[in-house]
């Protein structure tokens, strides 16, 4: 597992600042919680974690290291393409849709890293997807696609497949927020026995509960800037900046 840490990271898209000096540091095996209105950039800062966006200044380290980045002397080099496909290969995403590849089976899709980017052996890969959709509650559900599935069930082999390339650290971006309510609960339930094991995790979400219970540290964003963080017991429920009140008085 490993630590995440932002430096003053900044975002722009064109005129549009939407990070706007971002210091945090995930400790290793720790669950943050990022909480805040929608279009505060929580997406963004996750995205820039892995290199699907580029931050415009600061810096993001996972165990040390920069994703899309090398230091060379005292200049920051972009890092080759395959560098940078290696690195984000450690670093799981699971998003609010899917995502799965439609035409393969749960086990397939499972199986597709390892087998396509670590080049681990079909067998080997196979034993690995099968062990991984055990533990997310899918034994029964291995050999169906995706359409056969429920959205619990599908985003439950997407974070078996993202488990499989063996992650150092986990990014959820609103993993429940496109499931029917019925269906939260076995997500959370993975997640939260992921959080057990150990896993280093950060998670954009809406559910209040799974923050309060699993969460380490909830942090509060607003319009691109860190208003708040600290323990989920005590921000959720002494919250001291009069935009998370307002924020939490509209979602709890
Ligand atoms: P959140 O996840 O908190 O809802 P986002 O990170 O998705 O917020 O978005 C933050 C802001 O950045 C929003 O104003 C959004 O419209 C803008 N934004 C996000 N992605 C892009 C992009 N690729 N190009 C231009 N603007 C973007
Ligand atoms: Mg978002």
């Amino acid at each position: 597992m490993s630590d995440v840490k932002f430096l003053n990271v900044h975002k722009n898209f064109g005129q549009l600042e939407v990070l706007k000096g971002i210091n945090l540091t995930v400790h290793k095996q720790q669950v943050v919680c990022l909480i805040g209105p929608s279009g505060s950039g929580k997406s963004t800062l996750l995205r820039c974690v892995n290199h699907l966006e580029m931050t415009t200044s600061g810096a993001i380290t996972v165990g040390g290291r920069m994703i899309g980045y090398d230091v060379h002397g005292d200049q920051l080099q972009e890092a080759s393409e395959a560098e940078i496909n290696k690195r984000r290969s450690k670093i799981g995403m699971v998003f609010q849709s899917f995502n799965l590849f439609g035409h393969m089976t749960a086990k397939e899709n499972v199986m597709f890293g390892p087998t396509k980017l670590l080049k681990m052996s079909k067998k080997d890969a196979e034993e690995h997807a099968c062990e991984l959709l055990r533990k997310v509650g899918l034994a029964d559900r291995m050999n169906n696609y995706p359409s056969q599935l429920s959205g619990g069930q599908q985003q439950r082999v997407a974070i078996a497949r993202a488990l499989s390339m063996k992650p150092e650290v986990m990014l959820f971006d609103e993993p429940t927020s496109a499931l029917d309510p019925e269906l939260v609960g076995e997500v959370l339930d993975v997640m939260k026995q992921l959080a057990r094991d150990g896993m280093t995790m950060i998670v954009v979400t809406h559910e209040m509960g799974f923050a309060r219970e699993v969460g380490d540290v909830v942090v509060f964003m607003d319009d691109g800037v860190i208003v708040e963080q600290g323990d989920p017991r005590e921000v959720l429920s002494n919250p001291q900046h009069e935009r998370t009140k307002s924020f939490l008085s509209k979602v709890i």
